[in-house]
């Protein structure tokens, strides 16, 4: 057993649900057994009801917990600064000259670790990650993912069409490896598998049916939606039956509680009722979105409708793994949306870096907050003495305001400790221990 100390904050609450203040909840110490919260209080109090157990100080900046990165491209993990493009060109000249390298496994081995060690670096320990178009590079990630502890949810990118040749698979070989793939990593230890069409625009209706017999295997399903306006006018070209964009994944039965579509820029009301009615989540990318130009996010519109939204980093058009740059970025947003936009505070902003991800993804159970009983996954932001963050934190006035310096000021430099069940890793730490562990397939 270890008794943290530290000046811990979470939201337990839904700030979207009532009164934002009322969601945050704060403490002094809490008492971690076998990677997993047993009690938390005051330190004096977790001292005196555990006397002799060791007692780990964070003195300084804020421990919360770890943050959850919804939608995050780990074949694009070298691809990220690719400004002045629009969706479909930065696809077609950037990103995917990259994804195509992944056909090498030697190469898939080096950027995953590359990616992962970059979410660690960012204090992200739970992500949805849009995989490879390739199964040997997909084997590659979630074998790295385990050593390394992460909650993980990818799984093998699906397209048949339009893209360029070497990154298209017929549906009979999708199905077959994406099974295969299934059965050797869904629900091993801290991973599980979701299916994965890249888009309506690249996946036909018979690909996106194999999607649906894959579904019945009880993983999870993501893929994007509504980024751009050219990308929606494909679709409506592709599908000309179907009612709108969300339709060509509703006919095969894709919108479950166990879906999360990206970006969703440009909803229409029918698709956000949609939506709502199945339970589904919405990834929002906030960088990419500006990056791209894709659009500014109506996130009062999916509140409204009760759509679950969290964040995510869309790194490699995201400007990085940082979540909680995402948070200010979504801020920024809507605060540029005027009186359409829905006014964030701090509370808005860690809710959305941590303990809404755990809910899109489902794992909020396990993760997302420090409730007794969680697993303690954590992140420990103290930032360097006299830095500008240093100086904001000593001034904030209480929680709540050293939460918006935190939002407005911190980078992953500021990530002084990770935890994830219990374990704290440390990127140079996970990096000798890659580099010394047999790789277990
Ligand atoms: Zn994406």
């Amino acid at each position: 057993m270890t008794i943290y100390g530290a000046t811990i904050v979470d939201t337990p609450g839904d700030p979207f649900a009532g009164d934002p203040a009322a969601a945050l909840a704060q403490d002094g110490a809490l008492l971690v057994q076998d990677g997993v919260i047993r009690a938390r209080g005051s330190l004096a109090a977790l001292r005196a009801d555990h006397p002799g157990e060791p007692v780990t100080r964070l003195d300084g900046g804020l421990l919360v917990p770890g943050f959850v990165d919804t939608h995050v491209h780990f074949p694009q993990i070298r691809a990220i600064g690719g400004l002045g493009m629009p969706l479909l060109d930065w696809l077609e000249q950037c990103a995917l000259p990259e994804e195509s390298k992944l056909a090498d496994q030697a190469y898939a081995r080096a950027v995953a670790a590359e990616f992962l060690d970059g979410l660690v670096a960012a204090g992200t320990t739970s992500a949805l990650v849009f995989g490879s178009h390739f199964a040997p590079a997909m084997d590659e990630l979630f074998a790295a993912a385990a050593r390394r502890g992460l909650n993980i949810t990818s799984g093998l990118v699906l397209s048949d069409r339009i893209l360029r040749p070497e990154l298209l698979n017929s549906p009979e070989t999708a199905l077959t490896d994406s099974a295969d793939l299934i059965l050797r990593w869904h629900d091993q230890g801290r991973l599980r598998y979701a299916v994965t069409p890249r888009f309506s625009v690249s996946a036909s209706d018979e690909m996106l049916d194999v999607c649906a017999q894959l579904l019945g295997k009880g993983v999870w399903f993501t893929s994007h939606i509504n980024e751009n306006v050219a990308e929606i006018a494909t679709v409506a070209g592709l599908f000309p039956g179907a009612r709108h964009y969300l339709d060509t994944y509703r006919r095969h039965g894709l919108v479950t509680e166990r879906s999360v579509f990206a970006h969703n820029v440009h909803p229409d009301e029918a698709e956000l009722a949609v939506l709502a009615e199945h339970g589904a989540s919405v990834a929002h990318c906030p960088t990419s979105n500006c990056a791209l130009g894709s659009g500014l996010f109506p996130l009062r519109r999916h509140v409204e409708h009760g759509i679950h939204v969290a964040l995510g980093s869309d790194v490699g058009a995201g400007a990085g793994l940082f979540l909680p740059k995402e948070a200010l970025q979504a801020y920024f947003i809507q605060q540029l949306l005027g009186p359409a936009g829905l006014p964030l505070t701090p509370v808005h902003l860690l809710y959305l870096a941590t303990r809404a991800g755990a809910r899109a993804l489902g794992l909020d159970d396990r993760v997302g907050d420090f409730a007794v009983g969680k697993d303690f996954d954590a992140v420990w932001l103290r930032p360097a003495d006299g830095s500008t963050l240093a100086v904001n934190l000593r001034h904030a006035h209480d929680t709540t305001d050293a939460l918006a310096r935190i939002f407005a000021l911190a980078t992953p430099a500021d990530v002084a400790g990770l935890w994830v069940r219990g374990q704290s890793i440390r990127d140079r730490a996970v990096r000798a221990e890659s580099a010394a562990c047999p790789d277990p397939r």
